[in-house]
């Protein structure tokens, strides 16, 4: 048996299924997830793990390793960044422009006090957030971003 052989009989992980998807990889959500943004009866459609793209411009949502997949128009409610204008933080409906706007004021205080919130016992991102997880990290990077903008733009 090759080496080439053994690493092929791996279970990867399943890519979003295109067409309609995008081939991209997934990011794994919990049945809680799921069952909370598509409804009981879709999310009993897919079998475990279930994943959620990522992909802004793909229209698929959640996929499984079987194919098996929800599209973003099937979400109970619009996701970030799935469409135009959902709130990048969906525990607080705090949206992008909010964050881009603290970068671009190089407010950091404001910035923290988000911070603080999303990471507090109110956020039930496993409830509200489309991939389940803290928006934490992409709050960061959007502030970042903005405040990173201004700077180049003042030199
Ligand atoms: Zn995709």
């Amino acid at each position: 048996v090759s080496r080439a052989f053994v690493k092929e009989a791996e279970d990867p992980d399943p890519r979003c299924p295109a067409p309609p998807g995008c081939d991209g990889v997934g990011v794994p959500v919990t049945r809680v997830t799921l069952v909370a943004r598509l409804g009981e009866s879709r999310a009993a459609a897919f079998h475990e793990p279930a994943f959620y793209c990522p992909d802004a411009a793909c229209p698929v949502a959640y996929f499984d390793a079987f194919r098996g997949h929800a599209s973003r128009d099937e979400l109970l409610a619009k996701a970030y960044p799935k469409h135009e204008g959902a709130p990048l933080c969906a525990c607080f409906g705090v949206a992008r422009e909010t964050i881009e706007d603290y970068g671009r004021r190089g407010d950091k205080a404001a910035m923290r006090t988000f911070l603080e919130r999303v990471g507090s016992s109110d956020a039930r991102c496993a409830l509200l957030a489309v991939d389940g997880k803290s928006c934490a990290t992409e709050a960061r990077r959007t502030f970042m971003r903005a405040l990173e903008g201004t700077a180049e733009e003042r030199s």
